[in-house]
């Protein structure tokens, strides 16, 4: 197996690597002179090391983005949405730059990250557009000699905070919605991968997006952060993307200034598969919505509820086609599954699989990782677990890695309460050919997405986001600018 990576050295354009902070358009060593490294998860080895920002730089960024604000909502929409199509222009033009930035930082092959580029620069393309329908009503009044009118304007300053398994595409669905309403953007990005922040914000500085209206501050002191972020008063919506025990922080600390908040938070996907499903179109499903990005995706299916008649034909496809996944390094050509983002990750897949294994469950495939790869520690082979208990805590937590849980069931209303029975509702999973299941479901599912009969469901046209645990708000659609929009209702007597 080819394991050689490509240094970072050999990007087309190595101005896209950024190490400092980008304040008011100056890009800043941190005022206490810290970095912190950022490793390839693939290797194990220092890819460079980023200024680390501190409350200090997130303040000045915050203030940097209030004084850039004002002009930036009073440009004409044409002007924004052409900034923003000028902006999506250079991230095509990089993309492969892009890319390997990704893959370096993050470790998904270069395939998927280059899809993840495309998929990012897809929102910053649909938010151009929508810049220019931003509507505002007449309504009919109640006296003839008023008039009633409802304009929409932006919220003010954004603050974003982003999770490492999507480093481009989290932030791009955040900052293009926000610019194109009107409104300056703070974010820190993960700390495992704030390169493709910082690329994606060059960019968007060179498409000529004025200084302070991005500003990024890669950190360490994500706490820290995250209160300034909450309490200055400066700001006026935080939108967060990762996980649900950090939401629930980020919507007690953004209670005492009521400041707006959209959370994108974790899932536990339900995967089901009824009796008279296109099994080949399952597992394809299943294989596209499992093994992207090694498992680590919000929307990957968690729990895999299969037709008890058809569970073992499944299963047997299923381990046929996962015998094709090759693991390693994410720049090699043939790997189709990377490493996790770090070896803490591989101990906590490790900990869920092993406490389901205590409980009962058996493992039915299992692929082999060679000496290097478990040397290096951060990979995780494709799994398959069967006879799973029911008090197995990999039922009630996102796996967040290549394994497979598989659950029998009997009858619709079964399954329909199995997989309601969890506090998330991001996405949900269904292959059957019964219009009248599929009606069904729709409607019973409590689930903010449901893929029926794909495993693939995110595009930047469509609402994205979650029900109970799994947040508030949308991202993409025509409802995804809504969240960054006030409404002002102007009563006039005539
Ligand atoms: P995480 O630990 O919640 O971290 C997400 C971001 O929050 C990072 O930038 C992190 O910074 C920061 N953070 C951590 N503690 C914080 C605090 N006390 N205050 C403010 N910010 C804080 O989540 P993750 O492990 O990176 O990401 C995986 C999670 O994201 C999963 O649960 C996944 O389902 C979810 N996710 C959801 C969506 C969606 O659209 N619904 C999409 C992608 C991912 P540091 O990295 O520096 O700690």
């Amino acid at each position: 197996m080819d394991n050689s990576y490509m240094p970072i050295t050999e990007l087309c354009n190595p101005f896209l690597i950024r190490t400092c902070a980008l304040i008011g358009g100056e890009w800043c060593e941190s005022d206490s002179k810290k970095y912190f490294p950022v490793i390839n998860p693939a290797t194990g080895e220092l890819l460079t090391n980023v200024a680390d920002a501190g409350v200090e730089e997130a303040r000045r960024a915050i203030v940097a983005a209030a004084q850039a604000q004002s002009n930036w909502m009073q440009k004409p929409v044409q002007e924004r949405s052409r900034l923003l199509h000028a902006w999506h222009a250079l991230v095509l033009k990089h993309s492969d730059d892009l890319a390997l930035i990704l893959t370096l930082e993050q470790g998904k092959p270069l395939t998927e990250a280059r899809a993840e580029i495309a998929y990012g620069a897809s929102y910053i393309e649909w938010f151009a557009e929508e810049a220019k329908r931003i509507y505002g009503d007449i309504i009919a009044p109640q006296h003839p000699d008023q008039r009633i009118m409802v304009i929409k304007q932006p919220v003010g300053v954004v603050a974003a905070i982003t999770p490492w398994n999507f480093p481009n595409a989290m932030l791009a669905r955040k900052l293009a919605p926000a610019l194109a309403a009107g409104c300056a953007v703070v974010a820190k990005p993960a700390a495992e991968t704030p390169l493709s922040a910082l690329a994606l914000a060059w960019l968007a500085e060179e498409a000529g997006i004025p200084a302070g209206v991005i500003n990024i501050v890669p950190s360490t002191d994500a706490s820290a952060i995250g209160i300034e972020f909450s309490s200055n008063k400066l700001v006026r919506k935080l939108s967060f993307t990762g996980s649900t025990r950090v939401g629930k922080i980020l919507i007690q600390q953004c209670a005492e200034d009521v400041k707006r908040i959209t959370l994108e938070l974790g899932g536990n996907a339900p995967f089901i598969v009824f009796e008279d499903a296109d099994l080949d179109a399952a597992v394809a499903g299943a294989m596209a919505s499992k093994f992207r990005n090694a498992g680590q995706t919000c929307v990957c299916a968690n729990r895999f509820y299969i037709h008890r008649n058809i569970q073992s034909v499944f299963c047997a496809k299923l381990i046929q086609a996962m015998q094709s996944l090759t693991i390693g390094n994410g720049v090699a050509s043939e790997t189709k599954i990377g490493p996790l983002i770090s070896r803490s990750a591989v101990k906590k897949v490790q900990s869920l699989v092993d406490d389901a294994l205590k409980k009962g469950a058996r493992i039915t495939y299992q692929a082999d990782l060679d000496k290097t790869l478990l040397a290096i520690g951060s990979y995780y082979p494709p799994t398959v677990l069967n006879n799973i208990a029911d008090d197995s805590l990999l039922l009630t937590q996102e796996i967040f890695g290549p394994v497979v849980a598989i659950l029998p069931f009997d009858s619709d209303e079964e399954v329909a309460k199995l997989a309601n029975d969890t506090d998330y509702g991001l996405a949900a999973y269904c292959f059957t050919r019964d219009s009248k299941r599929i009606k069904k479901m729709s409607e019973i599912l409590a689930t903010g997405m449901l893929g029926i009969n794909t495993g693939t469901i995110s595009n930047a046209m469509a609402p994205f986001g979650g029900v109970k645990h799994s947040g508030w708000g949308r991202e993409g659609s025509h409802y995804g600018i809504a969240d960054y929009l006030e409404i002002k209702y102007i009563c006039e007597q005539i």
